[in-house]
């Protein structure tokens, strides 16, 4: 399916062609800092679709939980993460976007679970948490 989106403040815009099925949560260390929260939703688009308007920042992480460099790249003025890659010049072959920044969320549920041996404790358990149909009351 045709995916878009763009960070917060607009500064970076992405599009191209996805398979929904292939939408993953990332448990890792890694996600867990690099989004300040508790895990990372993403999915993959090959290099030959994937485009971007914008020039984003870019992070080389070359310890990663998973050993293999990644190139992390998030907007330079609002700091949305954008996507990972592979490290190396030109087009890479795919291209690891974020969910949260695509219009299309809805519909990108996720279809499997990675790193959950570093997944927090309560991520099972969401259900129970009681909850605000909008901001905190406290
Ligand atoms: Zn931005
Ligand atoms: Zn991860």
């Amino acid at each position: 399916m045709k995916i878009d989106g763009a960070c917060a403040c607009g500064t970076i815009k992405v599009d191209g062609e996805a398979d929904p099925e292939a939408t993953q949560i990332c448990h890792c260390t890694d996600c867990q800092t690099g989004t300040g929260t508790a895990f990372r939703v993403s999915i993959p688009v090959p290099g030959a679709s994937f485009k971007m308007t914008g020039t984003p920042t870019f992070y080389l992480k070359t310890t990663a939980e998973s050993g293999n460099p990644r190139v992390q790249a998030f907007c330079p003025v609002c700091g949305s993460p954008i996507y990972s890659t592979t490290p190396g010049e030109g087009v890479q072959k795919s291209y690891t976007v974020r969910v949260g920044i695509l219009r299309q969320r809805d519909q990108l549920i996720p279809r499997r679970q990675n790193w959950f041996r570093s997944a927090r404790s309560w991520v099972t358990g969401l259900a129970e948490i009681p909850k605000n149909e909008k901001q905190a009351s406290r």
